[in-house]
């Protein structure tokens, strides 16, 4: 075969396709060439190479790193042991796969064992080397084996689950998930490579122990029920159990144990998270919005950019010729080794460690780092419920304060819980929901738990009309806030809202979880102008034939994809297609889809094929990821993960 990059011999985790497939280490030949990654028998008496058992194309593979190893793997996965050496001081000839990587591609993460660490680390290397940037690049990542139908870091159920954590290196310098490639020439060979193939394990080395998680605490919490634990802000918790998605149990430095939101911790591995200057999920135009609003000369946040494992400084400076402050946006550059720096060439082994030089030098940035700006004081996130294992709330907790419209289901009041937690509180009238159903679902609605879903955080049954509680978002329904703002959106901003949206998305679809009405009216917009998707699920309990059938006239027909009008057929790629109609009202600033048609016409229209325009504001490429949306075969159409993916690159930073 003729442009071998590298070829070694590696033990392979079965693939477990389908969940009952049985797990199975084999040992095989990988090969890895310009255009793919392929595996094959290997006849260790004749030292050949076998028949070909399978392979991926590199361009399916959009990912590359480490994976944590087993807890108490079999011996040939294990490190080298003393127990290896005989009375002589031989090795035994227990051959020992103890280093396992990480290529995932669209079917999901294919595990390989290596021999040696440098091993890995070499083929790590190559791999990333060879993925060509029109690959989709992953920002985040599971660090731990997927195994008998859930991911072991995190408990997402499917294997295409967007990743659970960014990568970082451990002391906190950015080590980006793999550098966008400069040049498709692969590094040679070395001459060790074939040797590696019977190499000898390396000599001893201590087993690796799995420690009990740690975790550092970014927010005061306090209990809400007697299940609960306190948490301090930058304390440390050991974390005992994370059964429960949204709620762990953990133990502080006193013994005592309870659930936490595990929104509310990070792992102390993740050291950035620690730092008060550190935003993670901060957007360019919030964090202007949040620097201005500051309004303190060398006010500064660090946050993720847009681009696949890069940070960036935001600074916020006056001036005579800017009397009213500008924020500067700095990338943070990486040097081929390693180093980071800001705007020269000042070069830092970590991120904090730079922060700390710039905070009294500007060194070419428009301003000292003087003050960290945070958001995270005022905004801890909403609690997956109103303490663990709450879902029924007593009427007794809520005040009614506002009322703040109404909809399919009756009256939505704004109020508080406990006096303290700001709710909303949907009264729902009798008969417009099958509630016993309903009430059954929510249990599980209750652990959906993201940043972009607003959050359910119980219901109240016990008395008539029922009550679903969910977070308040004070700015309304983004159909209203598009339609009413004063405030003219420059394009970068109605693409984070996109972005919003699909990250919510992103979640439901790997939780497998459909939407079935999703629109800008079911999104609501909180005080930071931060998106989030409402009402999952929910037009399924909805009792009213001019809503549930195709033909009804409240049916969200404008919304919904060939498929759907036809044969009722749901589906993720049905949410993908009503996504595509949703980043078209958000860049017409809410107009209504196809507005010079009615019901039929839409219908007749869409089924020939035809489609809604570009709206003025949205460029070819924005245009192209909608367009993309409304495929009429849905298997063509994106994942939310891919279209997650396509946002994120045209977001400007
Ligand atoms: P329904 O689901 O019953 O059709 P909606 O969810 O559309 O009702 O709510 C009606 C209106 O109430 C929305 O347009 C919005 O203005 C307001 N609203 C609903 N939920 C919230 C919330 N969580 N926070 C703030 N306002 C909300």
């Amino acid at each position: 075969m003729s442009g071998i990059i590298l070829e070694s011999i590696f033990l392979k985790r079965s693939q477990q396709k389908k969940k009952t497939s049985p797990l199975n280490f084999k040992k095989r030949l990988f090969v890895l060439t310009e255009t793919k990654l392929s595996y094959f028998e290997y006849d260790f008496e004749r030292g050949r190479r076998g028949s070909k058992k399978g392979s991926v194309d590199i361009d399916r593979i959009t990912f590359v790193e480490k994976v944590i190893p087993e807890q108490a793997p079999p011996p040939e996965r294990q490190m080298p042991q003393r127990s290896d050496e005989d009375e002589t001081g031989q090795l035994s000839k227990i051959e020992r796969f103890p280093y396992p990587f990480q290529v995932v591609y669209d079917e999901g993460p294919l595990y390989v064992f290596a021999p040696t660490e440098e091993l890995r680390r070499r083929w790590i290397h190559q791999l990333k080397n060879v993925i060509t940037s029109k690959n989709d690049v992953m920002r985040k990542y599971h660090p731990k084996f997927w195994i008998d139908g859930q991911y072991l870091c995190c408990a997402q159920t499917s294997k295409n689950a967007m990743g659970c954590q960014i990568l970082t290196s451990s002391n906190g310098s950015i080590k980006p998930v793999r550098s966008r490639r400069m040049s498709k020439k692969p590094l040679p060979p070395t001459p060790t490579e074939e040797k590696e193939k019977t190499s000898r394990p390396l000599p001893p080395e201590p087993p690796v122990q799995e420690e009990m998680k740690k975790v550092v605490a970014l927010y005061g919490y306090t209990p809400m029920n007697a299940n609960d634990l306190p948490l301090q802000k930058g304390e440390e918790y050991l974390i005992l159990e994370e059964g429960n998605q949204a709620w762990w149990r953990a133990r502080d430095k006193n013994g005592q144990e309870g659930y936490i939101p595990n929104n509310y911790v990070t792992e102390a591995r993740d050291p950035l998270e620690m730092y008060e200057w550190y935003s993670k999920n901060m957007t360019r135009s919030q964090a202007e919005q949040l620097l201005k609003g500051e309004d303190k000369e060398g006010g500064f946040i660090v946050r993720e950019s847009s681009k696949a494992g890069k940070y960036t400084v935001s600074v916020y400076a006056k001036s005579t010729a800017e009397p009213q402050g500008l924020t500067r946006h700095y990338v943070v550059c990486q040097t081929s080794q390693g180093q980071c720096y800001l705007a020269e060439k000042h070069l830092f082994d970590t991120i904090p460690e730079m922060i700390t030089y710039h905070q009294h030098n500007s060194a070419g940035l428009i301003s000292r780092l003087k003050y960290p700006v945070s958001s995270k004081k005022k905004n801890a996130p909403s609690t997956a419920g109103l303490g663990y294992g709450s879902w029924e709330i007593d009427h007794k907790d809520l005040t009614f304060l506002k009322e703040l419209g109404s909809g399919q289901f009756g009256v939505v009041q704004y109020g508080k819980w406990r006096g303290q937690y700001d709710v909303a509180i949907k009264m729902i009238r009798e008969g417009s929901m099958s509630e016993d159903e309903f009430i059954e679902e929510a249990k599980v609605m209750m652990n959906l738990s993201h940043e972009n879903l607003v959050q359910l955080y119980g219901v109240c049954t016990k008395e008539r009309p029922i009550f679903i509680i969910t977070e308040y978002m004070s700015n309304g329904c983004l159909l209203n806030y598009l339609q009413e703002s004063r405030r003219r959106f420059s394009a970068n901003e109605l693409l984070e809202m996109c972005r919003d949206i699909c990250a919510a998305m992103a979640y439901l679809e790997s939780n497998q979880f459909l939407h079935r009405d999703l629109a800008a009216r079911n999104c609501l917009v909180n005080e930071n102008g931060i998106v989030k998707v409402a009402d999952f699920g929910l037009s399924r309990y909805v009792l009213d034939d001019e809503y549930t059938s195709s033909l009804g006239a409240k049916f969200p027909i404008r919304w919904s994809p060939p498929e759907v009008l036809l044969f009722s057929k749901f589906s993720s790629k049905s949410d993908v297609w009503s996504f595509g109609i949703l980043m078209w009202e958000i860049f017409t600033l809410g107009k209504m889809p196809y507005d010079r048609f009615n019901n039929s016409e839409v219908m007749d229209h869409i089924t020939k094929g035809l489609r809604l325009y570009r709206p003025q504001m949205a460029t070819e490429n924005i245009y192209a990821i909608m367009y993309s949306c409304w495929h009429d075969k849905p298997d063509e159409r994106p994942s939310f993960l891919m279209l997650h993916n396509h946002i994120m690159d045209q977001i400007d930073e």
